[in-house]
């Protein structure tokens, strides 16, 4: 087999016991990689209700064909586990050197099981691998281990690397790399920190199982250069992805005060333009021509990554729109290993429930200081309210009561990403139909939607929704590689089964690796269903009800709301063209179609399943 290495390292840390383990070109080409092989091994492996925080519980790492190799932005890690935070399917992706190293030390996926007796770091080098004591860096930031590690073994290992969020198991805490380049805000970080793994540190040497190397290498320099003569190259090296402030607010989608608005008055000060001014550097993920990072120096005078996501969340989110204090609150996350997405929800829920009197504590729109000490006691659980808000938005509005869950953002558990969803139907259902829980990265169609008419509710979203998902939610988090060279400077999608037949020796169309995505996404919803059982229904996929009856009260779309019928009609649909029935399960013909016998099988011990 040629483009994988065919190899899996199986790490159970309680024994302390190391296994290779060999997979064949079957396997490969109807899982491709990344998200493919890490939710095959947790259907496989996982027994139904497993406590996602004990030992019994696997982190993936894991990656693809095209991972490593010379061509554009090819350095992403996917790293999955079953989510403490939703208590289904999760996943993450981060730019690490990590994923270059793993590649070259000849694995395509690390799964590590157990837990250890005491802290502990695992050190991967070519063919040896060794559990180092990892004691002494125990309550030490993401960003001192790393340093540390480096400085032990070498500036080109890779490290990933939990704060002290994961070590308190917050329920979305992440996984760090490259001081900023975070992932895994389902959780991944805290059922790290539940097995007492402090850090991953690889180092590899060996080549690349390519094919056709030298078609690779020439490949990988045409698609850098036409990723650099792309127009739109220039305006993105600028700004990156802090542009889309200025669009998500002249279009009345930038979430604000805890998506009640989708406008901000100090929009303005926190954008791409407010940012190049403050610019000192830039920073990105291995393999990458275009990287996206934009570094500003916070509050303490210290560098800080700034992206959308980030800046949103903790910044129009919040209220606060001072670019070095959210900044800082960026750094604050990163190096305690936090998600910035879960947290700027989080802080956002609970200033409203203070200025709605719902809890006694003080903390208004805006309060930088208070957010900081929020931040802090959430990542160290201290207090009642640190305690709460560690378990995310979901838990803490069943805590509050009172109506809350209306305003508690977030489907299936998993907090919200940055787009307000009042006016944006297909955008809603993208986030209601997921792999993970809310989230953008699997169908970012709020672009598209906005062109096309955001007032409709027909047939046409639903087909972009489930094309984009299996582009990006499918191929891209399979292939792993970043999608970001397609959606931002439109390097076209038919460079890839080129990369494909170079790296594998195989034909592998766009087609081919649509009809994987399929099989992906039919075996997370079946792993989904079969850790809710008879509990799973529809409303699973359903988005907060704050977008049905709080219609906004400020911006070009003032009194808009999404339409409930109009939304559950487009849900209908999407379960129909997906072949799901009414409840969103996959058919039993709908599973034999993509292979899956065997898990409608299984899933049929769980729940009925439809003909
Ligand atoms: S475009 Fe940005 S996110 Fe994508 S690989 Fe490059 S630096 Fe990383």
């Amino acid at each position: 087999m040629q483009g994988w290495t065919g190899k899996i390292l199986r790490i159970n840390l309680t024994k302390k016991k190391i296994v290779t383990q060999e997979f064949d070109a079957n396997f490969a080409q109807t899982w491709l990689g990344g998200r493919g092989f890490a939710a095959k091994i947790l259907w496989d492996e996982l027994k139904p209700g497993t406590n996602a925080l004990s030992p019994e519980n696997k982190l993936i790492f894991s990656t693809g064909p095209l991972t490593g190799a010379s061509l554009p932005s090819s350095g992403k890690l996917l790293v999955a586990v079953k989510s403490p935070l939703t208590g289904g399917y999760g996943d993450g992706s981060i730019g690490t050197w990590a994923c270059v190293m793993m590649r070259k030390a000849g694995y395509d996926a690390l799964v590590f099981d157990g837990r250890s007796q005491e802290p502990t770091i695992v050190k991967v080098e070519d063919d040896k691998t060794e559990f180092l004591d990892g004691k002494d860096y125990w309550n030490l930031g993401t960003f001192e281990t790393e340093k540390s590690l480096k400085k032990q073994y070498g500036s080109v290992t890779g490290v990933v690397a939990i704060g002290q969020a994961g070590e308190n198991m917050v329920k979305y805490a992440n996984v760090v790399s490259q001081e900023g380049r975070g992932g895994g805000r389902p959780g991944i970080g805290a059922v790290m920190g539940s097995k007492n793994l402090k850090a991953v540190a690889i180092k590899g040497t060996k080549e690349l199982p390519a094919a056709d190397m030298t078609e690779l290498k020439k490949l990988g320099l045409e698609g850098y250069r036409t990723v650099l003569a792309e127009p739109n190259y220039k305006f993105w090296k600028r700004q990156g992805t802090m542009s889309t402030i200025e669009w998500s607010q002249e279009n009345s989608v930038l979430p604000t005060c805890n998506y009640k608005e989708g406008v901000f008055d100090g929009a303005d000060a926190i954008g791409g333009f407010a940012m190049e001014k403050l610019k000192v550097s830039q920073r990105g993920c291995p393999q990458c021509n275009m990287t996206c990072g934009n570094v500003i120096t916070d509050t303490d005078n210290e560098p800080a990554e700034l992206d959308y996501e980030n800046v949103t969340l903790l910044g129009a989110n919040i209220g606060l729109d001072d670019l070095k204090k959210i900044a800082h609150l960026n750094r604050l996350c990163d190096n305690y290993g936090v998600d910035t997405i879960s947290l700027g929800n989080v802080i956002g829920f609970i200033m409203e429930a203070s200025e709605k009197k719902l809890v006694d504590y003080p903390i208004e729109w805006g309060d930088f200081e208070k957010a900081k000490v929020l931040t802090e006691d959430i990542v160290y659980r201290k207090g009642n309210m640190g305690t709460m808000l560690a378990e995310g938005v979901r838990h803490a509005s069943e805590k509050i009561g009172k109506d809350s869950q209306k305003w508690a953002m977030h489907v299936k558990g998993l907090e919200i990403t940055a787009y307000d969803c009042h006016t944006t139907p297909a955008m809603a259902l993208a986030y209601g139909t997921a792999a993970s829980g809310a989230h953008h990265k699997d169908a970012w169609v709020i672009g598209w939607e906005v062109k096309y008419g955001r007032e409709s509710y027909d047939e046409a979203k639903v087909d972009k929704i489930i094309e984009l998902q299996r582009i990006r939610g499918g191929m891209f988090e399979g292939l792993t590689t970043c999608r970001l060279p397609w959606v931002e400077v439109g390097f076209k999608l038919d460079w890839y089964p080129k990369f494909m037949k170079a790296m594998t020796g195989i034909n592998i169309t766009l087609e081919d690796m649509y009809t994987v995505a399929d099989r992906i996404y039919a075996l997370i919803r079946a792993f989904w269903v079969r850790e809710f059982g008879n509990k799973w229904n529809r409303n699973m996929d359903m988005v907060p009800a704050r977008w049905f009856t709080e219609p906004l009260t400020k911006g070009a779309f003032k009194g808009t709301k999404l339409d409930q019928t109009g939304y559950e009609n487009m849900l209908q649909l999407y379960y129909k063209k997906r072949g799901w029935d009414q409840r969103g399960i996959p058919t039993k013909s709908t599973l034999a179609t993509l292979g899956l016998q065997d898990v409608a099988q299984q899933l049929s011990q769980h729940v009925q399943l439809n003909p």
